[in-house]
């Protein structure tokens, strides 16, 4: 299979060319048409896998297919990814940035440990995609630099990473700001217990399923 086969915008399709990419992964090949179609998903899949262009790509092109009239200039959250740290946040911005690099989408990487006026700057200046570790975006948001009431697609990436470096508790505070009404996409190297039960309080009932 090829990523021609995958429905994709042609944007889209010309970035993975430029990457050098021509053949989906099998994460890829199963999850992209699945998001395309908006329904929920439960990721079993560990980085390496090409989980990141999985959740990246379509989330670009349901962006994209449903955008917002051109000309309001003050852009809105439309896809929050939460993700451990601040190397995965990193990759993730990049990620969005390289395939999305001829889409009109704009992104920031908000994460701890750095200054924070960078980051409240981009995120005035306006995005559509914000990529996040949890304790930064908390503490963005109750400084009121963060609306997350329009919010299409959420993405919680390496949930039992996020479980094990004590995370929980910000995931917990974030979530009652996100719209009910979204797109939820888990993702998770393991799923033990309290994966499964986090899992089932954020998503749709029956997600699908790739591993
Ligand atoms: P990830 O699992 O998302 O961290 O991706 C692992 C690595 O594989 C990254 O360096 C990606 O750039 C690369 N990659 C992802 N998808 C593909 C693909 N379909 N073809 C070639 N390389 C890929």
């Amino acid at each position: 299979m090829s990523f021609d086969e995958l429905n994709l915008i042609d944007p889209i399709l010309r970035a993975l060319h430029e990457e050098g990419y021509t053949i989906p992964t099998p994460i890829q090949q199963q999850a992209i048409p699945q998001v395309l179609e908006g329904h929920d998903l439960l990721g079993v899949a560990q980085t390496g896998t090409g989980k990141t262009a999985a959740f990246t790509v379509p989330i670009l092109q349901i962006l994209t297919q449903t955008a917002k009239v051109a000309h309001v200039s003050h852009s809105r959250i439309r896809c929050l990814v939460l993700t451990p740290t601040r190397e995965l946040a990193i990759q993730i911005g990049e990620s969005f940035g390289a395939y999305g690099r001829h889409l009109p989408l704009r992104h920031t990487v908000i994460f701890g440990g750095v200054g924070q006026l960078p980051q409240t700057n981009a995120l005035r200046r306006g995005v559509e995609v914000l990529i996040a570790t949890p304790g930064r975006l908390l503490d963005l948001m109750n400084q009121g630099f963060v609306d997350l009431r329009h919010v299409e697609v959420f993405v919680l990436d390496e949930a039992d990473r996020m479980l094990d470096m004590g995370f929980i508790n910000d995931i917990k505070r974030v979530l009652p700001k996100l719209p009910t009404a979204r797109q939820t996409l888990f993702f998770s190297a393991t799923m033990p217990g309290p994966i499964q039960e986090l899992a089932s309080t954020i998503l749709k009932p029956n997600p699908v399923k790739v591993a």
